[in-house]
């Protein structure tokens, strides 16, 4: 026993191709969403990185590579069944002023949510930043330009791009961000020469991705709260477990005014809330 951990300290654990996946109570109920929402790991090996020791366990990191220190934990998924009826709130391209109303709305109802963030350098900013963390959610790094023409263009533009936004969650709050959310999700019409490597790239450096399974589509122009409420309801359907795409930037007030009768409707169905973490077993398309 003694000897397998210390192999995996050493090593490293790759879990073979067909890592369980997790199967939704009643998919078949579910609306579409054009992809299969519990299809979580592509297939792909993932690592588990020990962080202390991950000079070696990531290897690929090599002697000369950009930003050695900028690495995560790695991936540790809990079983399959200890997230079935939780729901992950997930808001992206904030912190804005919707964000201090959000914030006080997951503290009216006790819950937890995890914000992938755009940050910048401003004073508002960085409180911000402070605020969602010392309330206990989860900060991701999402983007510092957001700009997916830059960002996507290769490896190297991508980490420069994620290492400003990442030293600034980590200069605000203290604490290394471990999760991210590629802008335009993982799959998108920007990186389809590129995502694979920018991918193998993040996961080496033991950083988790998430997509999402349900979508409030709140980041269209005009739409009403009534929609982004019916959106979310239509989008999750009958799934017991949900990544929520939420939207905490500027001008989406109607997802703040969605809020609190989503909540609502969702904790009388018996879901429970919860904040993402490298341990919760990643939604990728
Ligand atoms: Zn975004």
């Amino acid at each position: 026993m003694l000897i397998f951990l210390l192999m995996i300290l050493r090593y490293g654990i790759r879990f073979p191709q067909g890592y369980p996946v997790l199967q939704p109570a009643a998919t078949s109920q579910g609306p579409s969403t054009g992809f299969h929402p519990f299809q979580l790991l592509m297939g792909r090996p993932i690592a588990i990185i020990q962080k202390d020791n991950c000079s070696t366990a990531a290897g690929g990191l090599g002697s000369g590579a950009p930003y050695p220190d900028m690495v995560g934990p790695g991936f540790s998924p809990m079983e399959a069944d200890q997230v079935q009826g939780t729901l992950y709130l997930t808001f992206d391209d904030g912190p804005s002023e919707n964000t201090d109303a959000i914030l006080d709305i997951l503290d009216q109802y006790g819950i937890k949510a995890t914000f992938f963030v755009v940050p910048n350098r401003s004073q508002a900013c960085m409180e911000r930043l402070q605020k969602i963390h010392a309330r206990g959610h989860t900060i991701g790094v999402h983007s510092f330009s957001h700009d997916y023409t830059a960002i996507y263009s290769d490896v190297s533009a991508f980490l420069e791009d994620f290492a400003q936004a990442y030293q600034l969650i980590l200069q605000a709050t203290g604490e290394p961000p471990e999760l991210f959310r590629f802008p335009g999700g993982s799959k998108n019409a920007y990186n389809r020469d590129t995502r694979q490597a920018i991918m193998d790239e993040m996961t080496q450096r033991g950083f988790v991705y998430f997509d999402w399974n349900v979508s409030a589509q709140d980041a269209q122009n005009g739409i009403t709260w009534e929609q982004v409420y019916q959106n979310v309801m239509d989008s999750l359907g009958q799934k017991q477990f949900g990544v929520v795409l939420l939207h905490d930037s500027y001008g989406r007030q109607t997802t703040v005014q969605a809020l609190p009768r989503l909540i609502e409707t969702l904790l009388a169905r018996g879901y429970r809330f919860d904040r993402l973490s490298s341990q919760v077993p990643p939604v990728h398309f």
